[in-house]
């Protein structure tokens, strides 16, 4: 045989090889078999849910960056709300305020380990509403044809009313749990006014190591993974880290008729396309690469075979997300969204300055540091020297584990809440929540917002005619249930 003839044979042979390799896997991925845990039913009083959340709701707790503005009044009716609403918390439970935005609630577990206890998270102050965009008055807890409207019912009085109603259905069946439970709540989460960290500084001061930290983050949704069609909980295991940054331009300004071959306008939009046709680098982070593995077996042939092959199709993963942008994008590599450009006035004026801001959310391990870094050397590249200015930057979360017995009971609450043929599955948020501060404590930190939602309440969050429906209150308040009767 000729020498070229024997390469073509191997190089056939090779390729065969390859696409048999890859068959098998895409057979072997398949849904694992799942233990199936026997779930007691939980019956709770779920009108009672209801009214709770609606109580909370009437207090227009609204943050803002600028404290002066907020009524006070209302956060102080909050306080009472909660003492007259959730009445066997306050007598089974250690109170305290941390300060005048961090509340916390300790109940005793039988089990005497002070050091392990099982903290619950939630916020209690909720965004600004434009009133004219909603059909309801947004604080009057409306109620009409079984469902509840109210600024915060999602976001997140829903999971605070959970946590609370939830502890006192355990506590009015007579039942005590094995673990110490806390219960954080912080009034400014929203502002990102760091009031959880008090809470945490004072676990770590007690040398306190969770046994478990829940806190809002995923929910149970449908159609969020390609070719998966079951209901799906997704609890973050990390959280992405958030940086803001404006690069600034001063120029000669003068009049339109005679300009430079550059404004300060063009030179910041060149620098602007340039940011946006280097994409960082594609990164496959714990809790994806656990997401890929549990919903890409779920999936249809086509994508089963990419997720089961991810040593052959990375490079094609990066391309397509890269292309299409958008939620499977950034669940892969550190975004960037130019979202601000300022020049002057008027269009017959060149600016004597310009500015663009933009908005990164950092992949794991990608810093602060190391991102900003990056888009210095691009604006450098295009000889924009200035200093970069940072409205604020934190790194991404730490990442924590799956293999936790807090993790198992929390999916068995899911399962026995939403039923067993709910997929449940890691993921990396790439929204913020004050469950960041808790990587000092602790690898235990659960990001999950314990609701059913539809894909239009998810546009609801910070947005217009926020609302949740009885039967989706009383399946938040069940899941606490579920989740403490087990702890
Ligand atoms: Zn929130």
């Amino acid at each position: 045989m000729p020498a070229w003839a024997i390469a073509v044979v191997s190089i056939g042979g090779v390729l065969l090889l390859l696409i048999f390799i890859v068959l098998i896997r895409t057979m072997l991925f398949r849904p694992k078999k799942r233990a199936k845990d026997e779930e007691k039913p939980a019956s709770i009083d779920k009108e009672k849910a209801v009214t709770s959340l609606q109580a909370l709701i009437r207090c227009k707790t609204i943050s803002t960056s600028d404290h002066k503005d907020e009524d006070k009044n209302e956060f102080v009716k909050l306080k009472e709300t909660l003492r007259t609403t959730y009445p066997l918390v306050f007598k089974n439970c250690e109170y305290q305020e941390l300060g005048p935005k961090e509340l916390l609630f300790h109940l005793k577990g039988k089990n005497g380990d002070e050091k392990h206890p099982a903290i619950f998270m939630a916020h209690f102050d909720v965004v600004s509403v434009e009133p004219d965009r909603w059909t309801e008055d947004p604080f009057a807890g409306v109620r009409k044809n079984g469902v509840l409207y109210g600024r915060g019912t999602i976001d997140t009085k829903g999971t605070l009313n959970g946590t609370l109603r939830g502890c006192e259905e355990l506590l009015l069946h007579g039942e005590r749990p094995e673990h110490d439970f806390y219960f954080a709540f912080a009034g400014d989460e929203e502002v990102a006014g760091g009031s959880a960290k008090l809470a945490v500084k004072y676990f770590k001061d007690h040398s306190i190591d969770p046994y478990l930290v829940i806190d809002e983050g995923g929910a149970v949704v449908n159609g969020i993974f390609p070719g998966v069609k079951k209901n799906t909980a997704l609890i973050g295991t990390a959280e992405k880290g958030a940086c803001a940054m404006e690069f600034h331009l001063d120029g000669e300004g003068g009049h339109a008729s005679a300009p430079a071959p550059h404004t300060p306008v063009g030179r910041l939009g060149k620098l602007a396309v340039d940011i946006e046709d280097h994409p960082f680098h594609f990164i496959l982070s714990e809790p994806v690469r656990e997401m890929f593995d549990i919903l890409g077996r779920e999936s249809t042939f086509t994508y089963r075979m990419i997720f089961a092959n991810l040593w052959l199709f990375k490079p094609i993963l990066n391309k397509l997300t890269k292309k299409s942008g958008g939620q499977l994008n950034a669940l892969v590599r550190t975004t960037v969204a130019l979202t601000q450009m300022e020049g002057s006035k008027a269009t017959n004026i060149i600016p004597t300055k310009a500015m663009i801001g933009l908005n990164m959310r950092l992949m794991p391990p990608d810093s602060v540091e190391y991102a900003s870094a990056r888009l210095k050397k691009l604006s450098d590249k295009n000889g924009i020297a200035s200093t970069p200015i940072f409205s604020y930057a934190w790194n991404p979360s730490r990442i924590s584990t799956t293999k936790s017995e807090g993790y198992s009971k929390i999916k068995n609450a899911i399962e026995g809440t939403w039923g067993d043929d709910t997929l449940v599955s890691p993921y990396m948020m790439t929204a913020c929540a004050d469950a960041r501060f808790y990587g000092e404590i602790s690898d235990k930190v659960y990001r999950f917002s314990a609701m059913k939602l539809r894909p239009e309440q998810m546009e609801m969050i910070h947005g217009d005619n926020e609302q949740l429906n009885d039967e989706q209150i009383a399946e938040t308040v069940e899941f606490y249930y579920r989740l403490m009767r087990s702890l």
